[in-house]
């Protein structure tokens, strides 16, 4: 690499009299800092961690961030090329750059990667910090009654400033068809005047916090708020476990509103669908002071606005997805996070963090109260809450009262099915429909069927590409595969035997909606699955319509399942609930439980009971019973203590290594050596971790590559941690290692 650093340290004797060194945190996998001479121009506070700076790298010029001063470089001063510019005066915020140190090290991660993916795209491309303004043109009090007697046109503009005492946009102002040279010929008259504001300014101060009351809370949630008071200043992790729809969101408006009376901000993750209109207006709707949300429909410069306005404690009330979790704070009060068990707070590409375990490394770290809150909460946090580490805060009933339903379990076996649905299923349906209500039929595979098989030889559609079945579309006709997205015309005849007879196997979205509008003919259907939404906002269209109350049918994949208030809909059907019962993955038993619930949850949140079935061909499984019988809290217990037996998380802490490559030889030989020396070292220093593998990803060939993956599991976190740092650097330092794209996964979520 021709950089300003070699990968050869030079002797000692190299070094000379110490010189001034920035080591700086670049866009670059590689886990290590960079060397660089301070620019000319020194910046006007000084060197300073967390000073942005754009540097030669390589032939390109990229940006950084300096994160450490040094005396001297393991290079001498002639090889190092010096800084081109300081792009800040002020350091990026402090509890920002501890964040990127923290996630950088613990998921083993670059950190000029992490820098760059938790900063706003703004500020990656070298934009300057500061928060946008624009100009607000404000009347002025004067009287002055005669020099504008003679100009029209600036007497109306004038009379328009003065109705907005509070000021006028000057896109406002030239959309009421007024110019600017009216404007500035005001301004020179002494009857207007300019102002810089910033566009997340904050409002002018009121008499108070909310906008709307809060309701009165039932007993729980007066408990669980009283608990979370009892500790309002320092670092109070807390579970909320309380049922869908029995108010946990009300207890995190008071939250905040107790911490905002203060000055203090709230950051609130919640889960990537989460984010919808309706959340967002509910906490919008409740406060006057500033709510800003970070979802993916913004824009670059709004994104760097909402990120501005909290780091200077502009914005009190901030929701985001994911990576909101990266948002600095200059007051903060608390972190809330919603659904704290879902699956989108992990990311499961790069940098593979968990926004939850960051949010509870961020309130020790800020020495503030956590706040996770779920229905259903991951067996890792409920752990904690179980042995005292987090307190544990329960909300059991509803304020509409009616209880969530209980799941009834019914027999898929040796029955005919129609779209998927048995005979009982379909006739809950129509009763439901009779009644005027609402019916929500789950089913976890998007397209018509999981595939399509020819009936006179076997043949069924694979992927060319990956170790899986091709599935079947009908709107618009074709086959996809779901893991690599290739796609294929549909084939007119087997392409093995040259047979008609092809056959759609099993049902998905398009083909139950097409079975129930055969069925229903007067009623709505609406299908709601990644290809049904795929269009902005077509996903809200169909929610408000269905909030009208007229009756209709939902018909949809696990995106119907999390958040929604569906206050009409009084019958859950779940198309197949055995997805999760026999899978390898350890977790798959735990994650179809939450989604099971939560879809049941669905299901008479308003003043109706509600009534949830369960289409199974295992209706003797003992988990799925315990779940029916008991809910998810009985069976999340049972399950923990198998983990516990089975040493298996959150009893154990693991790393996951894939290794994949387009030569089958070249994942697995690396995998090997990795494995092999990892263990003589594990042995050497008497490591208590246990190395698997390597072994075949459980689906090996994906895109036409071959993957393969290397466990480790420790009983204690810092020896996990141990290990995985020795075996990253390792493959770092590994010549082969280059050949074959390698990552690493800590606390993985799924084994894929
Ligand atoms: P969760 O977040 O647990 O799913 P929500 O906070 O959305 O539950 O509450 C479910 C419904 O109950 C909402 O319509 C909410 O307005 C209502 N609700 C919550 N708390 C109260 C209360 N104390 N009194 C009356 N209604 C409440
Ligand atoms: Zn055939
Ligand atoms: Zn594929």
């Amino acid at each position: 690499m021709s950089d300003s650093v070699s990968t050869q340290a030079p002797p000692k004797e190299a070094a000379s009299a110490p010189f001034q060194v920035l080591k700086v945190a670049l866009p670059s996998p590689l886990r290590r800092l960079f060397d660089y001479l301070p620019a000319r121009q020194a910046p006007s506070g000084g060197w300073q961690t967390g000073l942005r700076v754009r540097v030669p790298f390589g032939r390109r010029e990229v940006v950084g961030v300096v994160v450490a001063l040094a005396h001297g470089s393991e290079l001498p001063r002639s090889q190092l090329r010096a800084i081109n510019e300081v792009l800040d005066d002020a350091p990026l915020p402090q509890d920002w750059q501890w964040l990127c140190q923290f996630t950088a090290r613990y998921y083993q991660h670059s950190l000029g990667d992490t820098m760059q993916m938790a900063m706003p795209a703004r500020l990656r491309q070298g934009h300057p910090m500061a928060g946008r303004t624009h100009t607000l043109w404000l009347p002025i009090d004067t009287d002055d009654h005669v020099s504008l007697q003679r100009a029209p046109k600036q007497a109306d503009l004038y009379a328009l400033l003065r109705q907005h005492p509070h000021g006028l946009a000057g896109r406002a102002i030239s959309a009421h068809g007024y110019t600017r040279a009216q404007l500035l010929a005001l301004q020179k008259k002494g009857f207007a005047r300019a102002q810089e504001v910033s566009l997340t300014a904050a409002l002018p101060a009121r008499t108070s916090l909310l906008a709307e009351l809060s309701l009165p809370l039932n007993r729980e949630q007066a408990a669980a708020l009283a608990a979370l008071h009892e500790k309002l200043d320092s670092y109070h992790p807390c579970l909320l476990e309380g049922v869908t729809g029995s108010g946990k969101t009300e207890i995190y408006l008071q939250l905040i509103e107790a911490l905002a009376a203060k000055g203090k901000q709230s950051l609130i993750l919640v889960p990537e669908i989460g984010l919808t209109p309706q959340t967002l207006a509910r906490f919008k709707s409740r406060f006057k002071v500033p709510v800003v949300a970070l979802h993916s429909g913004l824009t670059d410069p709004e994104r760097l606005d909402v990120w501005e306005a909290a780091a200077n404690g502009r914005a009190l009330v901030i929701i985001g997805t994911r990576s909101a979790i990266f948002t600095p704070l200059a007051n903060p009060g608390a972190i809330i996070v919603d659904e704290e068990h879902d699956g989108s707070y992990k990311q499961h590409d790069g940098l593979r963090y968990h926004a939850r375990d960051l949010a509870v490394a961020r309130a020790h770290y800020h020495n503030i109260p956590l706040l996770l809150g779920s229905a259903t909460p991951s067996l890792e946090s409920l752990q904690q809450a179980l042995s005292g580490t987090y307190r544990h805060l329960r909300l059991t009933q509803r304020p509409s009262r009616h209880p969530p339903a209980k799941l009834e379990l019914i027999d898929l076996r040796h029955q005919r099915r129609q779209g998927g649905l048995l005979p009982g299923a379909i006739a809950a349906i129509k009763s439901t429909l009779k009644a005027g209500k609402q019916a929500l039929v789950f089913i976890n595979r998007r397209g018509f069927a999981p595939t399509l098989a020819c009936h006179s030889c076997g043949w069924i559609a694979e992927c060319g590409q990956c170790d899986s079945r091709m599935t079947l579309h009908r709107q618009p006709p074709l086959l996809a595969c779901h893991h690599c997205d290739s796609r294929r015309a549909l084939p007119d005849a087997c392409p093995k035997c040259g047979s008609g007879d092809l056959r759609a196997l099993g049902s998905g979205t398009e083909r139950t909606e097409e079975t129930l509008q055969g069925l229903f003919p007067k009623v709505t259907v609406h299908r709601i699955d990644r290809d049904s939404t795929r269009k902005k906002e077509s996903f809200e269209k169909i929610l408000k319509e269905v909030h009208r109350g007229e009756p209709c049918l939902l018909v949809g994949t696990q995106m119907l399942a999390k958040g929604h208030h569906l206050p009409h809909v009084t019958l859950v059907v779940v198309v197949n609930a055995d997805g999760g019962l026999y899978a390898a993955d350890f977790r798959a038993m735990e994650h179809s439980a939450q989604l099971l619930e939560q879809v049941a949850g669905r299901a008479g949140r308003a003043a109706h009971p509600g009534r949830v079935l369960v289409q199974t061909l295992h209706p003797d499984d003992p988990h799925l019973g315990q779940l029916a019988e008991y809910g998810y809290g009985t069976l999340a217990r049972s399950l923990l203590e198998e983990r516990r037996i089975a040493k298996l998380p959150p009893f154990c802490f693991m790393a996951l290594l894939r290794f994949e490559s387009p030569n089958e030889d070249a994942a697995l030989s690396l995998a090997q050596q990795a494995a092999l020396a990892l263990r003589e070292w594990l042995t050497m220093v008497n490591l208590a971790v246990r190395c698997l593998g390597p072994v075949p990803a459980p689906m090996e060939r994906r895109q036409n590559r071959y993957h393969v993956h290397i466990m480790l599991t420790a009983d204690k976190r810092s020896q996990r941690h141990a290990a995985a740092n020795w075996l990253v650097q390792w493959l770092e330092a590994n010549r082969e290692a280059r050949k074959v794209r390698w990552s690493i996964d800590i606390d993985p979520q799924t084994l894929a």
